[in-house]
């Protein structure tokens, strides 16, 4: 808004001393009002209800900001946009799952998975081994310790998998929700042809002074 009211006090600063509209930097280039790059690289839209300096946007500054933001409307005029929303791969989640640490934790918890899932297995085997010996050479005391042993080893196992597993499931939900690819059902007609932008650089201008001396 700190930028609108500039843009404003400068347009009606220059539209009070020119005579005519062609000497206002404002008509020349529109500009996109999120990269502030002009239509060299991609052409611009005009997607919503805002006209000049803020009317016109790139359609990947547009996607970039909805996905990011998570919002399907214009910030200024309310617009709803139509927007179609893709999740993104499970792969692109586990190469990139959203801040520092719950990177670390994600690569700590499969390190840990990889790891932990032989050992309990071999030392259940083991154990089992263990208590079915005991069991021929008929000393029971022994051979139900190492099963209980083994059952708790499980339980232990069972346990901490599942407390990952349904954390991660979480996150992964929370990033699946919040990272999704936006795509703009915009029609080409939209686009705003050159000419035309010109005219809504005019208009920009013309109701900016308005609003300058309100
Ligand atoms: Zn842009
Ligand atoms: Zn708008």
């Amino acid at each position: 808004s700190q930028r609108t009211i500039l843009v404003a006090t400068v347009s009606g600063l220059v539209t009070s001393r020119c005579p005519s509209f062609s000497c206002s930097p404002f008509n020349d280039r529109p500009m996109c009002r999120i990269c502030h790059e002009g239509s060299s690289q991609e052409d611009l839209l005009s997607p919503c209800e805002c006209t000049g300096t803020l009317g016109t946007i790139h359609r990947s500054c547009l996607e970039h900001w909805l996905s990011s933001s998570n919002t399907s409307y214009c910030e200024l005029c309310h617009f709803r946009f139509a927007v179609e929303r893709k999740p993104r791969p499970l792969v692109e989640w586990l190469r990139n799952p959203g801040p520092q640490h719950e990177k670390r934790t994600l690569f700590g918890d499969m390190v840990c998975f990889l790891f932990i899932t032989p050992l309990a297995t071999i030392s259940g085997w083991l154990c089992l081994r263990g208590a079915v010996d005991h069991l021929h050479f008929s000393s029971r005391l022994e051979a139900v310790g190492l099963i209980a042993l083994t059952v708790a080893l499980f339980t232990i196992y069972l346990f901490w998998t599942l407390v990952s597993f349904r954390y991660h499931c979480r996150l992964y939900n929370e990033w699946r929700r919040t990272n999704q690819r936006v795509i703009l059902l915009v029609p080409k007609s939209v686009s705003v042809p050159s000419n035309q932008q010109s005219l809504l650089g005019l208009h920009s201008v013309k109701r900016n002074s308005k609003e300058t001396i309100v």
